[in-house]
């Protein structure tokens, strides 16, 4: 059975020209960049390489980039990070109830010692109102962490307006970029931006390989202790051939992610268009306008989410509901009920994000694998 592949949020195939980047990391050029010998030195001219394109995809400079293990790594360490070097400023933390569960489970981790954590509620659309935020910020407050685009329903926030906010009354910003980076482009400096997470396999890159952008204005206390790798941020031998794909990935997403995405984002209007008009009582959830080129989210009325995932693998279509997290828990989708849909409907909603790779031909294929699978289910239990 071939497979149709909706399922880019979760984690994409590595690009043929990064994989090819990496390969000679492994057996040919093996040695620990912190080796004075030519081994060691190639190794860490290479890992400079990789900061130095990290650095123009975000506009900063390659000193402000951390290399860490990922996207869930880079938010604990912006957000330890900072609770860790700033206590003596306060104990007052704000971030929205939709994040990534990186950033809740560590909001919640510090709720624990005794931090006081702000859970600000989004609109109907997905978006955080930087008003509300505004109003929550305390003389007690030190961070603020608001995810750039949503993994579930892949609403864009307003950053901007949050980064004015936070630098008017000097509290510093954190986002979780995960979603975003490789795909639209951000500038970290016009942001207002202190920290920012990014991670390799959500954009073309290897997994088990992410980065944090620290500003030079901010100190951190480190959450990994010993060799002082990562101007002692992050210690540990690099990923060296990780670390090579990923900026590799940053490469070509800075030369080619306006492309891609506006064709990505094409066939994604198509396939939304497509399932509104072809099968009824079906919403689009999320921001009509400001969402990811490459997010789909919609419920269809009457069919459990994580049934329906299932019966479409049976047809070999690889969608989700939306958290790879919770995807065997029976969890509730928090992201829809911070959004306000109902508890019924919330449940009945799939996660669908295209990628570089899917074709045109795929999108006709899936619109009929979902309308007969729908129609199906629906017709026994839909009343
Ligand atoms: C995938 C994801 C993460 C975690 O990144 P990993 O590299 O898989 O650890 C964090 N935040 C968001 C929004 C994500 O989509």
């Amino acid at each position: 059975m071939s497979l149709i592949y909706f399922d880019n949020a979760a984690s994409t195939p590595i690009d043929s020209r990064v994989l090819e980047s990496m390969m000679p990391y492994f057996c040919i050029d093996y040695g620990n960049p912190s080796s004075i010998h030519p081994m060691g030195i190639r190794a860490h001219n290479a890992i400079e390489n990789a900061r130095e394109s990290l650095a123009t995809l975000l506009g900063c400079q390659s000193d402000e980039i951390v290399f860490t293990s990922g996207g869930t790594e880079a938010d604990n360490l912006a957000i330890v990070g900072v609770a860790n070097a700033y206590s003596n400023r306060g104990h007052h933390i704000i971030t929205s109830e939709i994040e990534h569960h990186a950033v809740l489970e560590t909001c919640h981790h510090l709720e624990k010692l005794g931090w006081r954590i702000t859970y600000l509620a989004v609109d109907n659309k997905g978006q955080v109102s930087p008003q509300a935020l505004e109003r929550a910020i305390t003389s007690d407050t030190v961070l603020v962490t608001i995810m750039t685009a949503n993994n579930v329903v892949g609403t864009l926030q307003p950053i901007s307006e949050i980064g004015s906010v936070c630098h008017k009354h000097g509290v510093i910003f954190h986002t979780d970029a995960v979603q975003m980076i490789g795909h639209l482009p951000l500038d970290v400096k016009k942001t207002q931006l202190d920290l920012l997470s990014l991670s390799g396999h959500k954009f073309s890159g290897p997994k088990g390989v992410g980065a944090l952008y620290v500003s030079k204005e901010i100190s951190l206390y480190p959450m990994i202790f010993g060799g002082g790798q990562e101007e002692g941020f992050r210690s540990g031998t690099e990923n060296v051939p990780g670390i090579v794909g990923l900026g590799k990935a940053a490469e070509i997403a800075r030369a080619e992610m306006i492309d891609d995405s506006k064709r990505i984002k094409d066939l994604a209007t198509k396939l939304i268009n497509g399932i509104i008009s072809k099968i009824p009582h079906t919403t689009l959830n999320g921001h009509e306008v400001h969402r990811l080129p490459t997010n789909i989210n919609i419920s269809f009325e009457g069919v459990e989410g994580e049934y329906l995932c299932k019966e479409l693998a049976k047809r070999g279509l690889c969608v989700s509901t939306g958290s790879a997290c919770s995807s065997n828990t029976h969890e509730a989708p928090y992201v829809l009920l911070s959004m306000g849909v109902e508890r019924e409907l919330a449940n009945c909603s799939i996660r669908m994000s295209l990628g570089k790779a899917n074709s045109e031909s795929e999108l006709e294929s899936s619109l009929e694998i979902l309308r007969e699978v729908v129609a199906n289910i629906r017709s026994y239990s839909f009343v």
